[in-house]
């Protein structure tokens, strides 16, 4: 329970854990002293470094011993109303927490991210549609995980009706599947919630439990249970004219057949288990299982593991099942790149939560910067320079680094591989990446896998996987390592997006046919050829840097609902996204992640199809996602 007193004794040890940056601009809103801002201490933009931002530690004890006073003043004056601050205000305390002067054209973006002004910028109403329209109009959502209950709340908010189903037994997608030792959120918790409903999370970086009740729970408040048919499976569904999908579903009851004139796909792009096509894998005789599968039984204590793969699910269990293992053998093809945070496990404090609940606008300036330095605020360190030789050396393991600032992150990430591991040479070596920082998303860590990776029974393996025989693995080089269970950490059938559903269009083309492995859409919601079907996180909307996926479905379901608007005010029975629209968008979008480090030739990844195309990420800022999210354009579309 947090602490809402006001004593004395709560607001210094709350002060004391500050984030000064916050602090300071919470103290502008409170004192309306501007010159806060102005002076010459201010957060600088280097992101890797000081939380704190570089601010000195006699300036950060002058703005505690400052904010001492004004928040006992406020307490004893009756906690009045402070008054709104001028949008330009606004942006002078963005330009101060970011350390950056940003573009004029950010200014209504980031507004509405800090909620400050207009409290929710995604909610699109229809208010002003008939009622009997709007209840006529109906709405199959497929998925109830975090884009799919998003989409059933602003729905339901609309009054426009609509079912979803979804193939588990419950809510919550992603958190519900995932329950494997260690699992957790990689966004800082704060920007990972939706912004309608902010969290009082108990850890920076919530673990698997605490996101699967925050969603179950605001699936609940929002009434939208009842609208919600679990175990319940889409085999297919076929458009027929006049804006109608014919769905094809299995539940408890079998199979059935369901109408709706739209149908929302939010099943997410990592939800089918890929194991790896290693000769043998079945002849292992013991229990074998992808961490997205979590088995309970066998228990681990005592066991010989071997853990294939070294991504961001494996990177989080091996540290937990090596505490009861007997032995634990990792299987590395590539090293992930590793950012140290101290708070990567940490609980937040009484104090830190009571900042965060009481003083007036500290949380939502916390929350605004950690969206800024886990998102936006990484992209210069990311965009490829095309004058930068990224392999001096040039030896054979390509590219290194795409530009000078890449570069500074890399040895920055570099030292703190080195600081963990540096007194073992041979663990340090198979530590550190060869491709370019963020070429595959970067793993967080406060240093819990290199500890495991040092432990007497834990063991980083990079000698190649030749087969799998009955007794474990055994490598290219011929060493056998017996194994009593293996864990498949490998992944998703990330770019067959939607599948096994099949989703026949206007002409009777399958979806994922008709894509191959090469998923593409206009704005990565809708596709030519499939009209009223729109998907939330589908081709291009995923990210390696920018922020949390959360920002991104609350993006594409207001302009999903805008569609719907656009349906159901005109009495228009479809809508189908231009060839031409689609086209041009895309022909951007490639050339865009051809620009980013992602982008780059020498990196392997499940962002790429087998061609080398980047078929899953966004490679622009989120300022342009949100713009061009904001409505839809009725020109980019033929209705019908
Ligand atoms: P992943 O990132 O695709 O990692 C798969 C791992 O398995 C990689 O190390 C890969 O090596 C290795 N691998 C695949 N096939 C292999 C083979 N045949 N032999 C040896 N190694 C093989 O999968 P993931 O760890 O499940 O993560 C997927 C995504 O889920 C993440 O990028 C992230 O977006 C999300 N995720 C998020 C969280 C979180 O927020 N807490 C947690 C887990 C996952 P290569 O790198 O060489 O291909």
């Amino acid at each position: 329970m947090t602490d809402t007193s006001w004593s004395d004794a709560t607001i210094d040890a709350a002060l004391a854990e500050a984030h000064v940056p916050s602090l300071i601009n919470a103290l502008v809103h409170l004192t309306g002293d501007v010159s806060l801002i102005r002076g010459e201490e201010r957060p600088a933009s280097e992101l890797f470094g000081d939380p704190q931002g570089g601010i000195s530690p006699e300036h950060q004890a002058a703005i505690r011993a400052r904010a001492v006073a004004v928040l006992r003043a406020h307490r004893d004056a009756g906690f009045p109303d402070l008054p709104a601050p001028s949008p330009k205000l606004v942006k002078e305390m963005v330009d101060f927490i970011t350390g950056v002067e940003l573009d004029d054209a950010y200014g209504e973006f980031l507004m509405s991210e800090l909620k400050i002004f207009d409290e929710d910028p995604y909610r699109v109403s229809l208010d002003d549609l008939p009622e009997s329209s709007r209840r006529d109009f109906h709405v199959l959502v497929i998925g109830a995980g975090m884009s799919g209950i998003l989409a059933a709340i602003r729905l339901k908010e609309a009054g426009v009706s609509y079912t979803v189903v979804d193939k588990n037994a419950g809510v919550g997608g992603t958190w519900f599947e995932n329950r494997y030792p260690g699992c957790r959120v990689d966004s800082p918790n704060h920007t990972y919630s939706y912004s309608f409903a902010p969290e009082d999370w108990p850890q920076h970086f919530s673990p698997q439990r605490v996101l699967l009740e925050y969603f179950e729970r605001i699936a609940t408040e929002h009434g939208i249970r009842g609208d919600i048919r679990l175990s319940t499976e889409v085999l297919e569904a076929r458009y027929e004219d006049a804006g109608t999908w014919r769905v094809k579903v299995r539940g408890p009851d079998g199979e059935s057949t369901l109408t709706a004139n739209a149908i929302i796909s939010a099943v997410g792009q990592l939800n089918r288990p890929k194991l790896p096509e290693i000769d043998g894998r079945d002849s292992f005789r013991g229990p074998a299982f992808h961490t997205a599968q979590w088995q309970a039984e066998p228990d681990l204590e005592g066991k010989r593991i071997v853990v294939i793969g070294t991504g961001a699910s494996a990177f989080q269990t091996v540290p937990e099942i090596a505490k009861e293992a007997a032995q634990v053998t990792v299987f590395q093809r590539t090293p992930p790149w590793v950012s140290l945070r101290g708070d990567y496990h940490a609980p937040i404090t009484q104090a830190k939560h009571w900042l965060l609940n009481q003083v007036p606008f500290y949380g939502k300036w916390y929350r605004f910067f950690m969206f800024w330095t886990t998102g936006e605020g990484l992209l210069s360190m990311v965009r490829r320079d095309p004058e930068w030789d990224g392999n001096p050396g040039e030896d054979s393991n390509g590219e290194r680094s795409v530009s000078a600032a890449n570069d500074q992150l890399r040895a920055l990430l570099t030292a703190s591989v080195e600081r963990m591991v540096g007194d073992d040479p041979a663990l340090f070596a198979q530590c550190v990446p060869t491709y370019p920082p963020a070429g595959k998303r970067m793993l967080i860590d406060n240093g819990h896998w290199f500890r495991a990776l040092r432990r007497d029974n834990v063991e980083l393996v990079t000698d190649p996987i030749a087969r799998i025989n009955p007794d474990g693995v055994e490598t290219q080089s011929g060493r056998q390592v017996h194994a009593d269970v293996i864990i498949y950490g490998t992944g998703f059938y990330a770019s067959r997006l939607l599948f096994p559903m099949k989703l026949f269009g206007k002409d009777g083309r399958e979806l994922r046919e008709h894509w191959g492995d090469d998923p593409r859409a206009y704005l990565g919601i809708v596709m030519p050829g499939y009209p009223n079907l729109f998907c939330c996180y589908g081709p291009n909307t995923n990210i390696v840097v920018n922020g949390s996926i959360v920002f991104f479905s609350e993006c594409e379901v207001r302009y999903i609902m805008g569609c719907l608007k656009l349906l159901i005010g005109g009495e228009l029975p479809a809508m189908d996204c231009r060839r031409d629209v689609h086209d041009a968008y895309n022909e951007r979008i490639d050339a865009g992640n051809l620009g980013m480090a992602w982008g780059s030739p020498d990196v392997r990844s499940w962002y790429k199809n087998e061609h080398g195309r980047v078929t899953q990420n966004w490679p622009f800022t989120l300022l342009e996602f949100w713009n061009q999210t904001r409505e839809p354009n009725p020109e980019d579309f033929d209705f019908a």
